[in-house]
């Protein structure tokens, strides 16, 4: 069934988890911090005729309300509630589909997430649906059943309000944003594999509370790094999915899965992780590089504009070189190109289920 075109929430945003599931393709989630680059990600997936999950971690947020802003806390709402606002108001005329979703929150940043769901919860009264389709949060430091309790009674808050919970169990690797974990060389790194028994301890407390979706962990870590350190192991994302369907008797892949620190995967490791239920995959450092990629050669190629208003030996004027739309424009366009590629990879480009 086609969707209306603009932000989902609720039964929609199943109906689309379940039509990549089905398909076997994932959304790019991509972390955006202002106009610049969510605009640029909409303006890919469409495009590329591809729904797209656009994202914000705690410090995108609060980048989006402005450095200045003297309440940091109070940034990071605003900000994530004025991005909302700009999706809502736009997503529709892009003519895809679009999830909002917030990145990490550990702990620290529960009453982050929990001033989020009081925005949604005077949207939903005024506008019969929520300001996000969905947030994450990351106890994944906590022991498993601290991380599972709080999981609940935040679900528990956003389930009426046609809101999803995505969760952590076990760790991914580096860190996003200040939340995370570093990596050591040669250290036992086992946390950084989920154990299927956590998986299906979390699908029997939320499933019956609402909506949510799992971030488990197989060796992915946040950014680009040198690669034989850790070895992805997408078969955890298969026997977790086999352990809840064996025990619950359901067909296909029961969980919805998220693939964290997924920049410089293998595309090999990737399209395995997609066969075994995994709709959401993250994509911020690579594109992050591909914006300021494309601004600095920008940069290179128009060097005197960026040193002189007018040119000191023959006069020449650099108004139309250093306007900011330029620049800004050459990394929105490095931007939009990297994600091409995701959606590529993704198998997402060319099935948008909004008509
Ligand atoms: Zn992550």
């Amino acid at each position: 069934m086609a969707l209306k075109p603009g932000v989902v929430s609720g039964e929609d945003y199943s109906e689309l988890v379940n039509s990549c599931k089905q398909g076997g393709y994932a959304l790019a989630a991509v972390n955006c911090v202002g106009t610049d680059s969510v605009n640029a990600a909409m303006e890919a997936a469409a495009q590329n005729n591809s729904d797209i999950i656009i994202q914000f971690s705690n410090g995108g947020a609060q980048f989006y309300a402005g450095k200045g802003m003297k309440d940091a806390f109070q940034a990071k709402v605003l900000g994530a509630v004025s991005a909302a606002h700009h999706v809502h108001l736009l997503a529709e005329h892009y003519g895809i589909c679009v999830v909002l979703h917030t990145d990490h929150a550990n702990r620290k940043l529960v009453p982050w997430v929990d001033a989020l769901i009081d925005h949604s919860e005077a949207h939903f009264k005024a506008h019969g649906r929520p300001l996000y389709t969905s947030h994450m949060l990351d106890l994944s430091e906590d022991d498993i059943d601290d991380n599972l309790s709080e999981c609940a009674r935040v679900l528990r808050r956003m389930a009426p309000l046609d809101m999803s919970l995505e969760i952590e169990l076990g760790i991914t690797g580096g860190e996003e944003d200040g939340v995370g974990h570093e990596v050591e060389e040669g250290a036992d790194n086992s946390k950084l594999y989920t154990q299927p028994e956590d998986v299906l301890k979390a699908y029997d407390l939320l499933s019956p509370i609402g909506h949510f979706s799992v971030a488990a962990s197989f060796g992915n870590v946040h950014g680009v790094y040198k690669p034989g350190n850790v070895q992805l192991r997408p078969e955890i994302l298969r026997n977790s999915q086999a352990l809840v369907a064996e025990t619950h008797g359901t067909k296909g892949n029961p969980l919805n899965l998220v693939f964290h620190g997924g920049s410089g995967s293998e595309k090999a490791k990737i399209a395995e992780a997609l066969t075994y239920g995994v709709f959401k995959m993250n994509i911020d450092t690579d594109t992050q590089f591909a914006f300021a990629e494309a601004v600095g050669a920008y940069v290179n190629a128009n060097a005197r504009a960026f040193k002189y208003q007018i040119d000191p030996e023959d006069g020449s004027p650099y108004k139309k070189q250093y306007d900011p739309r330029k620049w800004l424009r050459a990394g929105e366009e490095g931007f939009i190109a990297r994600l091409e590629e995701a959606f590529a990879d993704l198998g997402s480009a060319g099935k948008s289920i909004a008509g």
